[in-house]
């Protein structure tokens, strides 16, 4: 009888050894793939504390496991991010639904973003009250790169990080809407570089192309913050001049611009000159919409061109243009 009895603990004791064996390699399994898995796991109490992680989470934020112990989720994420995430638990914990795949971006610790696609599970006790949470990042940081990468270059013009012909075009909308509520002026201004072709004759074209991204940075900084400055092609920049209040200050920033570029450029040990013409509409005077703003700022700037060069003009309507232009300020470059 005590026999018996020994046996069948005997067995139930192997059975159970056999069981634990397995449980051990499932574990070590599942433990396996949370260190080889390609994303970062953690997971974390009510209070936000950290208890658990695997090591690509601290390997990717550049913590070392003790110190990744002493912080909290929060504290790991830039201000955006750490209230959308507080929030995010919240509703977890309310409804004990998952949140899934919300970007959120992470902070190394030398300062550097990581851009994460991040899910929160519910974890609960066995009455199914809620312990804390389970959270997965997926880095995303190439992926918001490429995307950012391919949004500047949607607007940017490559060769000197200006807004480009796209962007220019969103602002004078964005500066007509603002102009039209709050009846106000501004200007555009269409410059084109005189005889550029030349610069790239004589000096090649690799000067040519430094001297375009000195103009553009001479006339980004002679301008206002809020003043735009876009290339739209080869020798061509175009500015929008908003809130310009009296239509003769339009005079005195192109005077500046011209004045600018009495001084000579200094590139790769060339000193090169060359001048702007530079042609103005003013909104409402010289049209109230986006595309006869840009073609009369165009027609002004041929007629700098025809008048001389290295000068500016305003718009001016035909008829005004052989009859008395009256309506036009003084312009003092014009020779
Ligand atoms: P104008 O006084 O009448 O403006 O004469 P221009 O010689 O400046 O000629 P125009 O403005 O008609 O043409 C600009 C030239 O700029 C045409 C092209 O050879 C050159 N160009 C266009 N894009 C680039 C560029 O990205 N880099 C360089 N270096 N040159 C360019
Ligand atoms: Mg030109």
């Amino acid at each position: 009888m005590e026999d018996r009895y020994t046996r069948a603990l005997e067995g139930q004791l192997k059975q159970c050894s056999e069981d634990l064996a397995k449980l051990r390699k499932e574990v070590e399994k599942y433990n396996l793939i949370l260190e080889e898995i390609n994303l970062f796991y953690c997971e974390m109490d009510l209070e936000g504390r950290i208890l658990f992680f695997n090591s690509p989470f601290c390997t990717a934020l550049g913590y070392t496991r003790e110190e990744i112990k002493e912080l909290t989720c929060g504290k790991l994420m830039d201000n955006p991010s750490r209230d959308q995430f507080s929030t995010a638990l919240n509703h977890v914990c309310r409804t004990g639904l998952p949140r899934r795949r919300i970007d959120y971006v992470l902070l190394r610790k030398n300062g550097s973003v990581l851009h994460t696609e991040t899910s929160i599970f519910l974890m609960t006790d066995a009455k199914r009250r809620p312990l804390g949470y389970r959270i997965l990042f997926q880095d995303i940081t190439r992926r918001k790169q490429a995307e950012e990468l391919v949004k500047k270059l949607a607007f940017q013009d490559t060769l000197t990080g200006l807004p480009n012909r796209r962007l220019f075009h969103d602002r004078l909308v964005l500066a007509l809407t603002q102009a039209k509520r709050n009846r106000e002026r501004f200007a555009v201004m269409m410059i084109d570089l005189d005889r550029f072709k030349e610069v790239n004759d004589t000096q090649g074209h690799y000067v040519g192309d430094l001297l375009i991204q000195a103009v553009g940075q001479r006339l980004t900084n002679l301008l206002r913050k809020g003043d735009t400055v876009a290339r739209i092609g080869g020798d061509e920049f175009i500015l929008l001049l908003p809130s310009l209040g009296r239509i003769e200050n339009a005079d005195r920033i192109a005077e500046k611009i011209v004045n600018a570029f009495n001084e000579s450029f200094l590139l790769d040990d060339h000193r090169i000159r060359i001048t702007p013409s530079i042609g103005i509409a003013v909104y409402p005077e010289h049209g109230d919409n986006l595309d006869i703003l840009l073609k009369n700022s165009d027609i002004a700037m041929y007629a700098a061109k025809d008048s001389g060069r290295n000068t500016f003009q305003y718009y001016r309507r035909k008829e005004n243009r052989q009859g008395t232009p009256k309506m036009q300020p003084k312009n003092r470059f014009t020779r």
